[in-house]
């Protein structure tokens, strides 16, 4: 079966003055549909360069990324977020909830961008709190919850669009090792039960261990890929 994302020979320069920076040297892989890669690497090794790459956030210097047969590397502003509110899901490491909004709100985001109405949005919005553990917790505002409450409306908000791919940067950076594993376990649950294609980024092994393949960056470049047949897959 053809991989649902293709990257080939990616590189990413940035110019800062006199000085090059090499982020991204030279990245291929193919990930398949439904699979969990997670890129594992010490701070600076240009897993998020990667990450945004990927996710057509940023474009790269050299080098192709293809998803489900578009090659998103081409596309102009608009059709790059057409194709990521349609398609993408990102989870975040400080979250990015609004403050002034309610769990519900912050997790209804992405279908006022998708011309659902309120009445649906609010009920996807509350099923989908609810899944993450969550049911109660619709109206309190960020300040009012914990970090992992937080990751958890992360995550819902990141799963309300059932998107076919979620990006997930360091999303379990800010919080500790016990709420850490239960962030970790509801995302992989979700992301199993729905068959989502999930790219995770993460300095943590403990984390990589959910991944069906671990792939090693170092310096913009893969070091090793490794199966994981004994994955946390919950
Ligand atoms: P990681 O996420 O693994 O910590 P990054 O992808 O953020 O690493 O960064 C990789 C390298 O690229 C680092 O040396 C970083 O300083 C540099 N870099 C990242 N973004 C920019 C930018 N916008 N401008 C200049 N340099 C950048
Ligand atoms: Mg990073």
């Amino acid at each position: 079966m053809e991989a649902l994302i293709k990257v080939k020979n990616i590189r990413k320069v940035y110019q800062m003055g006199e000085e090059r920076i090499i982020a991204l040297d030279d990245v291929s892989l193919d990930i398949q549909k439904g699979e969990v890669v997670c890129f594992l690497g010490v701070s600076g090794s240009g897993k998020s360069t990667f990450l945004n790459m990927v996710a057509g956030l940023e474009k790269p210097t050299k080098g192709e990324i293809i998803i489900g047969g578009i090659p998103i590397h081409t596309l102009n502003e608009e059709n790059v977020t057409l194709f990521r509110q349609k398609n993408i899901g990102f989870i975040f490491q400080s979250y990015h909830l609004l403050p002034m909004f309610t769990a519900i709100e912050n997790v209804s985001l992405p279908l006022i961008f998708r011309g659902v109405e309120k009445k649906k949005r609010d009920n996807m919005a509350s099923e989908m709190l609810a899944a993450v553990g969550l049911a109660g917790y619709e109206n309190r505002k960020p300040s009012q919850m914990s970090g992992g409450q937080q990751q958890r409306v992360g995550i819902a908000r990141a799963l309300v669009g059932n998107p076919k791919i979620i990006f997930a940067d360091e999303p379990t950076g800010n919080l500790d090792s016990h709420t850490s594993k239960e962030v970790i376990e509801i995302m992989m649950s979700k992301v199993r039960e729905h068959n989502i294609t999930l790219i995770l980024v993460t300095h943590d092994k403990d984390v990589s261990c959910y991944a069906d393949r671990i792939v090693t960056i170092q310096d913009g470049n893969i070091l090793s890929i490794e199966n994981n047949k004994i994955s946390k897959g919950v």
